[in-house]
C-alpha cells in the first residue's frame, strides 16, 4: 500500500494536498479506540449529547466559508453549491441533536398481574461508515449525527478523491467537545479499509453511501459477523412530464434536479420522460435554458457546472453519449468537452439528447454526469412502466396538476423518494433512501436514528 495519496483539484488537475494513508495496524487501533470509547460515550446523557452536537453544528457554521472552499477545491462543485452543502450537512446535526432527546421506550401490558414488560432502545455500538466524493460533508454528517445522537461511536473512511472536507468537519467535532475516540476518520483504499471494517469484531454496523456493486460486497462481507447495514446506493431517477404540466416550472425544476453537482448525484433526474404531445415544446424550452448554464472552475463567480470528478467518471459519460448517438439519439445541445488527460481535468458541457429509447445505456445505467436524455410516452401507465424498468428505486419525479395522474404515479412508482412538482425534495427531516438495488434502510427524518438502536425487551416476573 502506498504511504500517501494526492488530492487533486478536478478543475485544474493540480495537486492541492498529499494525505497520509493509515496503516492496517493504525486502523485496527482506531477501531479498538472506537469500541472502548463506546462505553463512556453511550453513558453520557442524551441532553448532553444533544448539546455537544449543537456545538458541532455551530462550529461548522462558523467555519462555513473555509469548508466550502475546501469542498470546491477537491470536488469541483460551484462554491455556491458547496456553501449550500455545508448548511445541508449542519442541518442533519441540528435535526439529530433534537432526536437524541426523543429516543423512547414502551410499556407492554403483561398477561399476568405479577409481571411487567418494558421495551427499551439502546445504541448498537461502534458504527463504521464509508462515504462518497459527491457530497463529502453531508453524506458523512447524515450518518455521524444520528449515530452519535443514539449513543454510538463513529469512524469514517471518506472517499479518496475528497478526504479534506471530512477531515476538517471531524476536527470541528473535536473542537466542539465530542471526544476524539467517539468520532474518528481513517484514510485509505476503499477495499482495504472496507475489509478491515467488515471483519472487525468491534464494528456493529456498516453504513455506506456509494455504488451498488460496492454496497453488495459490503453486505456480503458484513454477513460474516452479522453486522447491521444501511446502504444508500445508486439511483437512476426518472422525471415524468405529464401533458398538463406547467412547462416553465417543470423546466426550471428539471435543470435544478439534473445539473446540480454537474449531474453527479444519486438522486439526479437521469431519464426525462415526456408526454408525446408536449415533447417538442418541452425539449425546446429545456434546451434554451441549458445553453445558458455556465461551465467552469467552481471558484469562479457565476459557474453553474463544474468539472467531472475524475477520468473514470468522464469516460463513463462519454461512453453513454456515444452509445446513445450510435443508436439514433439526436443532440439538442452539448456533446462538447474540455478535457486534458495529461493535465488531469475533465469538463462535460451540459447535454440534451432526444430520440432516446430504452435500449440505450444512458436509460439503463446510472449516468453521473450533466446529460439529459429525453424520451416520449403515450399514456401514464406507459410512463410508470418505463420509470420502473431499471433495477434502481431511489428517487422519481413527476410534474402534473392532475390529481388522478399524480395519485396514480405516487402509488405505482417503485422509488423511496417521490417529488411531485418538486425537483429537490431531500432535507434532514425526511427519510431518504431507496428501494430495489438502490439500498437498504433510510437516513434522515425520525426513521434515520432507528438503524443505530437495538430494541431490548425486559420482562419482570414474580412481582
Ligand atoms: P464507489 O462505490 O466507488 O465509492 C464510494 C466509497 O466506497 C468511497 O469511499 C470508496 O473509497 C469506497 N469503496 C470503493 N470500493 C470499495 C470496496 N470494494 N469496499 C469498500 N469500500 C469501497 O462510488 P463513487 O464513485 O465514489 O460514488 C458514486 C456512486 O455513489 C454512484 O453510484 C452514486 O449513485 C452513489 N451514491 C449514492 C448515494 C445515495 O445516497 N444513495 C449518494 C451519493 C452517491
Amino acid at each position: 500500500m502506498p504511504e500517501s495519496f494526492k488530492v487533486n483539484n478536478p478543475a485544474t488537475g493540480q495537486m492541492i494536498a498529499e494525505v497520509s494513508i493509515h496503516s492496517e495496524e493504525e486502523i485496527k487501533q482506531s477501531l479498538k479506540k472506537g469500541h472502548v470509547s463506546f462505553k463512556s460515550w453511550s453513558k453520557i446523557n442524551a441532553h448532553e449529547r444533544s448539546r455537544l452536537l449543537k456545538e458541532w453544528s455551530r462550529k461548522i457554521q462558523e467555519n462555513k466559508s473555509e469548508i466550502a472552499e475546501i469542498m470546491t477545491l477537491e470536488n469541483g462543485k460551484p462554491l455556491k453549491e458547496s456553501l449550500g452543502e455545508v448548511d445541508y450537512a449542519a442541518s442533519y446535526i441540528d435535526w439529530y441533536a433534537e432526536e437524541a432527546k426523543r429516543i423512547y421506550g414502551r410499556t407492554i401490558p403483561a398477561s399476568s398481574e405479577s409481571k411487567r414488560i418494558f421495551v427499551s432502545k439502546q445504541p448498537i455500538g461502534l458504527v463504521a461508515a464509508i462515504t462518497p466524493w459527491n457530497f463529502p460533508a453531508a453524506m458523512m454528517t447524515r450518518k455521524a449525527a444520528p449515530a452519535l445522537a443514539a449513543g454510538c461511536t463513529f469512524i469514517v473512511k471518506p472517499a479518496e478523491d475528497t478526504p479534506l472536507t471530512a477531515i476538517k468537519v471531524i476536527e470541528l467535532a473535536h473542537e466542539a467537545g465530542i471526544p476524539k475516540d467517539a468520532i474518528q476518520y481513517v484514510i485509505g483504499d476503499g477495499k482495504e479499509v472496507g475489509d478491515l471494517f467488515t471483519s472487525s469484531e468491534y464494528v456493529r454496523k456498516i453504513t455506506f453511501t456509494g455504488s451498488t456493486p460496492v454496497g453488495k460486497s459490503l453486505i456480503k462481507n458484513s454477513a460474516e459477523t452479522v453486522k447491521h447495514v444501511t446502504m444508500e446506493l445508486g439511483g437512476h431517477a426518472p422525471l415524468i412530464i405529464a401533458e398538463d404540466a406547467e412547462l416553465d416550472f417543470a423546466v426550471q425544476q428539471t435543470i435544478a434536479s439534473k445539473f446540480r453537482n454537474a449531474g453527479q448525484t444519486c438522486v439526479c433526474a437521469n431519464r426525462i420522460i415526456v408526454h408525446e404531445n408536449i415533447i417538442e415544446e418541452f425539449s425546446r424550452k429545456l434546451t434554451e435554458k441549458v445553453k445558458e448554464l455556465k461551465v467552469g472552475n467552481g471558484l469562479e463567480e457565476g459557474t453553474q457546472i463544474g468539472p467531472i470528478i475524475n477520468e473514470k467518471g468522464f469516460n463513463k459519460i462519454v461512453e453513454q453519449i456515444n452509445d446513445a448517438l450510435d443508436k439514433g439519439a439526436k443532440v439538442l445541445t452539448g456533446n462538447e468537452f474540455r478535457a486534458s488527460k495529461e493535465q488531469g481535468y475533465f469538463f462535460v458541457y451540459p447535454t440534451v439528447l432526444q430520440n432516446v429509447h430504452e435500449d440505450m445505456k444512458i436509460m439503463q445505467e446510472e449516468t453521473f454526469g450533466p446529460v439529459a436524455p429525453i424520451m416520449s410516452f403515450k399514456d401514464i401507465e406507459e410512463a410508470a412502466e418505463i420509470a420502473n424498468s431499471t433495477p434502481y428505486g431511489l428517487a422519481a419525479y413527476f410534474f402534473t396538476n392532475d390529481y388522478k395522474i399524480g395519485t396514480y404515479l405516487s402509488e405505482h412508482l417503485d422509488f423511496g423518494i417521490i417529488g411531485w412538482n418538486d425537483g429537490a425534495p431531500s432535507a434532514a427531516h425526511v427519510p431518504f433512501g431507496g428501494m430495489k438495488e438502490s439500498g437498504l434502510g433510510r437516513e434522515g427524518g425520525t426513521e434515520g436514528i432507528e438503524p443505530y438502536l437495538e430494541t431490548k425487551f425486559i420482562s419482570i416476573g414474580n412481582l
